[in-house]
């Protein structure tokens, strides 16, 4: 999953290599049918009808809690709605589990053997985040993650259960799935019979608007980009962005040595009404951005790591998998400590990508690297919550708010530890003298057969012995102390050895002040440690710096900069001028509906962050960044 950078998102044990193939056809479990009725997607309900076979007695229905990439209990069962089960034409009793609210309990009388399950799941209607949950229908698209229109029986594994799934469209609309067979009959589409696990691994993106342009011409396997958008415009980028694409397949395939689908979809939304995140699957991803995402150059940029991020986790995610996040159905807790591999290594590869397949220019990875290095250089909740803990606290800190951030940390896991593998990339170059590099590392644990999806599990051990493999070097140590240790400053030991230094200037690089348009945000995080929306409304403090000593906190809002009324150039302004002299910055500040002044003594000017080379050593992060 991912959704957006740092500060700046929204909210953006086992048996070692065991290999488990997914079968194509679910053995031994139940066979369900599943009809949902989307055509009402522009009022944000949806309808489902399920068939479930059963025997009498109390059957135990789940609706999914824990949901796979979202590694959290994120299952929006406040959104189930309309919920009346029946079997022989008779409504049931049903009851709520009174220890875990996604459990009902249906009582089916004698001689039934089959219950009929009928249920709404309620969209949020305006634009929301949670994840999948967010908002996910306009009045042209829509996105079905089948998780949430369905129940399941207790007793399987989520592999064991057949859904002979179909899906009810608004007239006129086009779909994409992954999903295998889709045919349709009548105004419905019917897809093949598939293992819960594949069905909920295969979201449908539909709408009024919506193009597929294939990404592999002729090769094996295909892989495909279907976009669906609020209006026709959005659909129409200039060439070069499908051709970067095009690229990124083929750079991932020289990347991992082999690919682990049948027919990959990247399923990519364009709305400013739906929540904007990316979710992986193993042979599609459901990527949502802004509207002109694809036809703006500047945001094409901002989100140009998103994509490639998710792809990656059809191998670093979907096919290696931690043993302890492999949950055999949707119930069964996740433990989300090995999130720095699954995550953090993902990211360092998919921002890579994004350079090597031309998405990025070398000089846009490596301002998205300053400011990313930049803002673990300001994070001073890494003194008392160790990386580790960002991984094991994961399911809570994806849904803790932006103020205090900077002390409470969030998902960092993302952002630490793509530094840190970069690091783990050019210790391998230094140790081998540039002979193996991490890409040795991705075909040796990451390349096998490929093919039909398969789950192959690791612990924490197995990292550390492939590590080995690729370059003898005391791993154990390294992850324990990148793992375990409190800073300062951002872990830059992988920048510094790839030829490269972190410095601070006058000058905002063109990616931070396309984020700031972007996002309207001003960012003073470097300089008095301010982080603001464009109105004024303090969205951050880092703690320790001049704004926070001074005693700003998030939610205040700053109304006047000596004496002039707050905009961004009035503070910018500010802020430079009292460069040199001894008068403090003075701001009238608003904090719940009183108004006091604020002097901030800072005289050190502007800064924002850069990287710049280090003649002294060989560039290895540009010869990391190269097309391969
Ligand atoms: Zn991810």
């Amino acid at each position: 999953m991912s959704f957006g950078h740092g500060r700046r998102r929204s909210a953006w044990l086992g048996v070692s290599l065991l290999l488990l193939i997914l079968p194509s056809f679910a053995a031994n479990g139940p066979a369900v049918t599943l009809s949902v009725d989307a055509t009402e997607a522009p009022r944000k309900i949806f309808h489902a009808r399920l068939r479930i076979p059963t025997s009498a007695g109390t059957l135990t229905l789940y609706y999914p809690k824990w949901i796979p990439g979202e590694h959290a209990p994120d299952g929006p069962i406040n959104d189930l709605a309309g919920l009346k089960f029946s079997a022989g034409g008779q409504t049931l009793k049903w009851r709520r589990d009174l220890l875990d609210a996604w459990t009902i309990h249906v009582e089916v009388p004698v001689g039934q053997n089959e219950v009929t399950a009928d249920l709404d799941f309620l969209s949020p209607a305006t634009f929301a985040g949670g994840f999948s949950a967010g908002s996910s229908a306009t009045d042209k698209l829509v996105i079905i993650s089948w998780n949430q229109v369905l129940l399941y029986p207790k007793g399987w594994k989520a592999d064991e259960i057949t859904y002979s799934a179909s899906l009810k469209l608004p007239s006129g609309w086009k779909y994409a799935t992954a999903l295998p067979g889709a045919h349709e009959v009548e105004n419905d589409v019917h897809f093949s019979p598939a293992p819960l696990t594949t069905l909920i691994d295969s979201p449908v993106l539909a709408g009024e608007f919506l193009k597929a342009v294939p990404l592999t011409s002729g090769q094996n396997p295909p892989a495909e980009i279907d976009v669906a958008a609020d209006s026709a415009a959005a659909l129409e980028p200039p060439q070069e962005a499908w051709d970067h694409l095009k690229s990124l397949v083929a750079q991932a395939g020289a990347l991992f040595g082999t690919y682990h689908y049948r027919d990959y979809h990247f399923l990519y939304t364009l709305s400013d009404q739906v929540a904007h995140f990316g979710l992986e699957h193993h042979e599609s991803d459901d990527s949502r951005v802004g509207e002109r995402g694809l036809i703006d150059e500047s945001d094409r940029k901002l989100d140009a790591s998103l994509l490639p991020h998710e792809y990656v986790h059809s191998w670093n995610g979907k096919y290696r998998r931690p043993a302890d996040l492999s949950t055999p159905d949707y119930q069964q807790p996740m433990q989300t400590d090995l999130l720095w591999i699954y995550e953090g290594l993902t990211e360092y590869l998919g921002n890579v990508l994004a350079a090597r397949s031309s998405l990025w220019t070398p000089e846009q990875y490596r301002d998205f690297m300053a400011l990313s290095a930049a803002t673990l250089d300001h994070l001073p909740g890494r003194t008392w919550r160790n990386l580790q803990d960002t991984a094991d606290a994961a399911p809570q800190l994806y849904f803790a708010p932006r103020a205090w951030y900077s002390w409470r940390r969030g998902t960092d896991f993302y952002e630490e530890d793509n530094f840190n593998w970069l690091w783990v990339d050019v210790i391998i170059r230094q140790q081998t003298k540039d002979k193996r590099s991490i890409d040795d590392f991705c075909k040796l644990f990451h390349g096998g057969q490929g093919g039909v999806p398969a789950l192959k599990t690791y612990t924490f051990d197995d990292i550390v012995y492939a590590l080995n493999q690729v370059a003898p070097y005391d791993w154990r140590g390294f992850w324990t102390e990148r793992l375990t240790n409190h800073g300062p400053g951002a872990p830059l030991g992988g920048v510094d050895g790839s030829g490269w230094k972190l410095v601070y200037d006058e000058t905002e690089g063109d990616f931070l002040r396309s984020a700031e348009r972007s996002e309207s945000e001003i960012d003073e995080a470097y300089s008095v440690g301010l982080l603001l929306k464009d109105d004024g409304e303090v969205s951050d403090t880092i703690e320790g710096m001049t704004a926070a000593k001074a005693g700003f906190g998030p939610g205040m809002k700053i109304v006047a900069v000596n004496g002039r009324k707050f905009s961004a150039d009035v503070l910018h302004d500010a802020i430079k001028a009292a460069k040199g002299n001894s008068n403090p910055i003075e701001l009238l500040v608003e904090n719940s509906d009183y108004y006091k002044t604020i002097k901030l003594d800072y005289h050190d000017g502007e800064k924002y962050p850069h990287l710049v080379r280090d003649e002294s050593k060989p560039d290895l992060l540009g010869e990391i960044i190269n097309a391969k």
